[in-house]
């Protein structure tokens, strides 16, 4: 997967069709190597016709292959069809329907599936496929075989394509499995973080919380909460640029974490504005985590693009959960003691 791929919506068509050509990648060589495999047990079978066309199928996957290294998807992707429904109907005319030939043609199914083409053309071609599937089972009630094989060996030959297309099946369904749980990690992630910080977003933070606070009031575990505020934030912007702050918040989502403990829960609030959840923490503790961050935010050497040094100071108010508190109010009283922080003088830890 290229950079911009980790970036793009994971559900979307786009990352759909990355992992969609890394499948049909491995599926060349894959099949190449059952082709290969035919040739040799069709030379057994004295079957010389369906061994030769074997040779022809190995050079249409290396073309394919070939093609999908070079992005030619388009071509690579006809390769495949053509081969797999030129030799699963040459299977069946020339040792008949129970050779299994035709259950090759299945393998479509999933594929066109989680490919990247648009609905209506998934649904086109599964008709079409189902259409030539028919087909090839109706002739094969009215033709014989045309170069038919002993019932051990046809049996043989049966047995080895189902396995063969039982394996593809599960191959299939586990890369698609993945694909999907992959994609709701990402999306998960997506919901959940700020991107620019790396810390939890308001929305997740407050979930965190709640959970916390049902903690307390089942268990009754301390908790405390921080709120912190970066001082005169709107003056650095001014000063040094947007970007430089936006460069201050990046930096805040690793210097806050690294104060505190694992368990304790970063998110970012609103703009410049962070809070902070500390499970199993009475009101001392959280003083004590606030004076620290506070603290590190005084002896962070911040330097600005032309590398000069930048002041950078935080405020914090700290509660504790009580009996009557909910979500809100423990929030509040940490807010109204941020503000007195600020009232205060800035760059100081108020409860
Ligand atoms: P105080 O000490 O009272 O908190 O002063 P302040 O300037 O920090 O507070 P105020 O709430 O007036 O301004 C916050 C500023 O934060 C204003 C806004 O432009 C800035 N800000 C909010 N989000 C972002 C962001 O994502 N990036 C940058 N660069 N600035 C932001
Ligand atoms: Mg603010
Ligand atoms: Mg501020």
């Amino acid at each position: 997967m290229d950079h911009q791929d980790s970036t793009v919506n994971p559900m979307s068509r786009r990352a759909r069709g990355v992992q969609f050509w890394q499948v049909a990648r491995r599926a060349c060589q894959l099949a190449a190597a059952v082709d290969i495999s035919f040739f040799f047990l069709f030379h057994i079978l004295e079957s010389p016709i369906l061994a030769w066309i074997n040779v022809g199928s190995v050079a249409i996957y290396a073309g394919a292959y070939y093609a999908l290294q070079r992005r030619l998807n388009r071509l690579a992707i006809s390769l495949i069809w053509f081969e797999v429904i030129v030799h699963s109907a040459l299977g069946t005319i020339l040792i008949g329907w129970g050779s299994g030939f035709h259950y090759y043609l299945l393998m479509f199914i999933p594929a066109l599936c989680v490919s990247s083409m648009r609905r209506f053309a998934i649904l086109s071609l599964v008709v079409v496929l189902w259409g030539y599937y028919i087909a090839l089972d109706i002739l094969m009630w009215f033709i014989d075989p045309v170069q038919p094989v002993s019932s051990g060996a046809l049996l043989g030959v049966h047995l080895f394509n189902l396995s063969i297309v039982f394996a593809m099946f599960s191959y299939l369904s586990f890369f698609y499995m993945n694909m999907v749980v992959s994609a709701q990690r990402k999306l998960r992630k997506l919901a959940t973080v700020d991107s620019l910080t790396g810390l939890f977003n308001r929305r997740h933070g407050s979930d965190m919380a709640e959970k916390e606070i049902a903690r307390f009031q089942r268990a009754g575990h301390p908790v405390a909460f921080l709120l912190f505020d970066v001082d005169h934030f709107k003056l650095i912007n001014d000063r040094y640029g947007h970007e430089m702050g936006d460069k201050i918040l990046c930096e805040i989502g690793r210097l806050i974490p690294a104060q505190l403990r694992t368990q304790d829960i970063v998110a970012r609030w609103g703009g410049e504005e962070f809070l902070v959840i500390l499970p199993d923490t009475g009101i001392e503790s959280a003083l004590a985590s606030a004076e620290r961050v506070r603290k590190a935010f005084r002896s962070y050497k911040w330097t600005s693009a032309t590398g000069e040094s930048v002041e950078v100071t935080i405020s914090a108010g700290v509660s504790e959960l009580g009996q009557n508190d909910d979500m809100a109010s423990v929030v509040s009283r940490a807010d109204q003691a941020l503000y007195r922080g600020k009232a205060g003088g800035r760059n100081r830890v108020e409860q």
